[in-house]
């Protein structure tokens, strides 16, 4: 089996190591990620010059781009032979709720999926890599299950792994992603020039928790696993909108 990773915390980041190196045991890997931390890069695409690809002492590829550009570039053409599976992560940090819009460690599985490859993001919900190795044991684990599955019926996962050791694991849960409240206000600062910039705030308190979503699976030490739809069409709404226009 062949597998791409990629994430969006950048090349030398701990959990894409472990993710690697887990994967390496059952699987033919190759790492092509962000050559810096582009958290919060979403989907988007540099599509205003070119990229360059160049090989660290790991052997990992690294992309002065996007988690998106890294698995594009990657499958369009970087790579001798199409991956079978696209995994991103470990992230640093939870990708629960709305945060799967924003998240670039979403957006490079996504990306894959786009393309014709079945994907798995994976992100830790503790930042600071608590746990991270039995973290990556767990993530291998369930690629090594999920793939078969997936190579029958792709899909995009979304996965969260509580930052708990292994042994505390309190099982798996499919989940439906929750919701978050409005993000906390923009933080501003004064730059040396004496002007005011602003930092983007925390992203806000979960508000939709309960039983079933993401957020209440991982608080209750359990492996959250979200299939994410592409469709943004808003369906529920077309008969409205089909009334108001007439059309
Ligand atoms: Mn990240």
């Amino acid at each position: 089996m062949r597998i791409l990773v990629s994430n969006d915390d950048g090349y030398f980041s701990p959990g894409i190591d472990a993710l690697a190196r887990a994967l390496s045991a059952f699987a033919e890997v190759s790492v092509v990620a962000p050559e810096r931390d582009r958290s919060g890069a979403s989907n988007s695409l540099t599509l205003d010059r070119p990229l360059s690809v160049r090989r660290a002492a790991s052997g990992y590829r690294y992309v002065d781009g996007t988690p998106t550009d890294c698995v594009h570039v990657a499958i369009t053409g970087l790579l001798g032979q199409r991956p079978d599976l696209v995994v991103s992560g470990i992230n640093d940090g939870a990708n629960m709720g709305d945060d799967t819009i924003y998240s670039g460690t979403v957006a490079a599985a996504m990306e894959g999926f786009l393309l014709g490859v079945p994907a798995i993001a994976f992100s830790l919900t503790r930042r600071g890599w608590p746990h991270l190795d039995g973290a990556a044991a767990t993530a291998a684990g369930l690629v090594r299950r999920l793939a078969p599955r997936l190579f029958a019926q792709p899909m995009l996962l979304n996965i969260n792994l509580p930052a708990v050791a292994a042994a505390d694991l309190a099982g798996i849960e499919v989940t439906r992603l929750g919701k978050r409240h409005m993000a906390e206000p923009v933080v501003p600062a004064t730059n040396p020039r004496g002007e005011t910039v602003y930092w983007i705030g925390p992203a806000g308190q979960a508000r939709d928790a309960g039983p079933g979503t993401d957020f209440h699976a991982v608080e209750h030490g359990r492996v959250s696993v979200t299939p994410i739809n592409i469709d943004l069409t808003g369906t529920q709404a077309l008969p409205a909108v089909r009334d108001w226009l007439g059309a």
